[in-house]
């Protein structure tokens, strides 16, 4: 078993952290927050006193942080140079893929390997160990990245070189964004034109109008599947991510002048939900913004 640095222990790093210390390495966590340290502790990971004290003698560092800034400051601050050269670094943090690129280039430039791994998958994947991994690094790297990743996921698929993990991730997210839009607004206009919800649900899931937003993740409470419209928007995936990864979409379509016009809508209608409070919620309730009266 391996002595593992992780750096991160919030809402999707603690459950992470746990698996793999369940799995019997030597997890040395740290994390700014004393509660998230805490609770890392209780869940079977060693304590550690600072970031380059958790990954001075690791074989594998793990980091799953809120954005490319903090992900810079902790590689360059923290991690390259205070690890043995040996370990594997993974950043499963969702990043712009520009900083991606930089942190590992500089890695690499210093005899490191390492990989950008984002995640699909919410709170309680990361809990069950059910996440799937978007891996961006070369063969060697990803190899030794794979067993790690393994125990934390359910499925772990090499995307490409250097950043191509956190492309896959907002491009997929890109998708999820826009979908989810248009299958409110589809709802909303068949309820106002007299469909029963569920009877369209029913018809289009079957049709050639179906997608996962509405099969699997369905915004009207009480149709399809449990979702977290049936919770008042409470858990999975929160409004203010889904804004944070399509603005990082946006970001990525700009840098390589890529054409994006329902990115950039679906970007700018999560925006103005975020602005009205709804930051905290499900992204799927921005049914609410669409039409007020699927309150659940
Ligand atoms: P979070 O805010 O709950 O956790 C981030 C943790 O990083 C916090 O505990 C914070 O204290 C810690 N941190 C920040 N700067 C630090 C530093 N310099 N040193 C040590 N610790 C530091 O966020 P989260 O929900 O766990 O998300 C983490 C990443 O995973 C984000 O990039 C997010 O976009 C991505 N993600 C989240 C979800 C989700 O459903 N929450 C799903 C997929 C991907």
């Amino acid at each position: 078993m391996a002595r593992v640095g992780f750096i991160g222990l919030g809402n999707m790093g603690g459950g992470m952290a746990t698996n793999l210390a369940k799995a019997g390495h030597d997890v040395r966590a740290f994390d700014l927050s004393e509660e998230a340290l805490a609770r890392a502790e209780r869940n079977g990971c060693l304590r550690a006193a600072s970031a380059a004290e958790a990954v001075a003698e690791a074989e594998a560092v793990v980091t799953m942080l809120p954005a490319g800034k903090h992900v810079r400051e902790v590689y360059q601050g923290s991690i390259l140079g205070t690890a043995p050269t040996t370990a594997i670094l993974m950043d499963c943090s969702t990043i712009d893929v520009d900083t991606a690129r930089e942190v590992i280039a500089t890695a690499q430039s210093q005899g490191y390997a390492m990989v950008d791994a984002p995640v699909s998958g919410g709170i309680a994947a990361a809990e069950s160990g059910t996440l799937t991994f978007m891996v961006g690094g070369t063969k060697e790297a990803f190899g030794r990245a794979e067993p790690y990743l393994d125990i934390m996921g359910k499925a772990v698929i090499h995307a490409g070189g250097a950043g191509a993990g956190q492309a896959a991730k907002i491009c997929n997210n890109m998708l999820l964004g826009a979908s989810m839009v248009a299958t409110c607004e589809t709802f909303v206009l068949a309820q106002k034109l007299g469909l029963d919800p569920q009877t369209f649900f029913d018809i289009s899931s079957q049709a050639s109008g179906q997608c996962w937003s509405m099969t699997s993740y369905c915004p009207v409470p009480g149709v399809g599947p449990t979702t977290p419209a049936d919770r008042d928007y409470e858990g999975g995936f929160a409004a203010a991510l889904m804004l944070k990864d399509m603005l990082l979409a946006m970001e990525a379509a700009r840098s390589v002048n890529s054409y994006t016009p329902m990115g950039s809508l679906a970007q700018e209608l999560y925006g103005r939900f975020n602005d009205l409070g709804g930051a905290g919620k499900d992204f799927s309730a921005i049914i609410k913004m669409i039409d007020d009266s699927w309150k659940a």
